[in-house]
């Protein structure tokens, strides 16, 4: 299994899966042509599409577009059916997370409608940061989010722009399914994504966790 570490060095996070919102941001639902969803977009990612830092985003031979999605990365603890009044009792850090997706094949899979499995699960289409402990974020829904492309700024957003609040997120989906200690929750991206090339370097910040950059090959 593939882990990450936290800033401070002591825990070891182990998701056994990375549960995805898709459309969690209004512009960026308008910017790929869809509707504003009524309830939460769930998916998930593999634990096999984890990389951290030092690590390449590899782009895959069957896609030939791939895109970028900064999100923030909520890290939980163990829960079932947790409350939204509960939620963050149930929150051991945050984390940036990248929503690398083959936009080609998702497209695809959107027209049969068949589930974004393929387009989402690669190998190292989730490159994360180091996760930063619940009490040193003060307010989750108050953060500049941001993602460059060989410098260039694509995308810039703030967390407080979700549809989805993180609370009501955690009761939607462990209501759903139990959420393991170090399973990440990846909340959405804003707008701005866009394809990645080869030699591209990404880079990503979400004010007071962390600074990222990956390569891509
Ligand atoms: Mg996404």
């Amino acid at each position: 299994m593939r882990t990450i570490k936290s800033k401070n060095g002591e825990i070891v996070v182990i998701p056994s899966k990375i549960v995805c919102l898709g459309r969690n941001y209004r512009k960026h639902a308008e910017e790929l042509g869809n509707v504003v969803p009524e309830k939460p977009i769930i998916f998930i990612k593999p634990n096999s599409s984890l990389i951290t830092e030092g690590e390449k985003i590899i782009l895959p031979p069957q896609s030939r577009n791939v895109h970028h999605e900064v999100e923030l990365g909520v890290v939980m603890r163990r829960g079932k059916d947790i409350p939204q009044g509960n939620a963050y009792d149930y929150v051991l850090g945050y984390c940036i997370i990248l929503d690398i997706t083959a936009r080609d094949i998702q497209d695809e899979e959107k027209k049969r409608n068949a589930p974004w499995t393929f387009a989402k699960g690669f190998d190292t289409f989730a490159p994360v940061s180091l996760v930063v402990d619940r009490e040193r974020i003060k307010n989750p829904q108050d953060l500049r989010i941001r993602l460059w492309v060989n410098g260039e700024l694509r995308q810039d957003s703030n967390t407080g722009f979700m549809i989805f609040g993180i609370a009501e997120i955690v009761e939607y989906i462990s209501s759903y399914m139990t959420l393991e200690e170090g399973d990440i929750i990846a909340t959405g991206t804003p707008e701005g994504v866009g394809q990645i090339r080869s030699g591209d370097v990404v880079e990503a910040e979400i004010e007071g966790i962390d600074k990222v950059r990956f390569e891509v090959v």
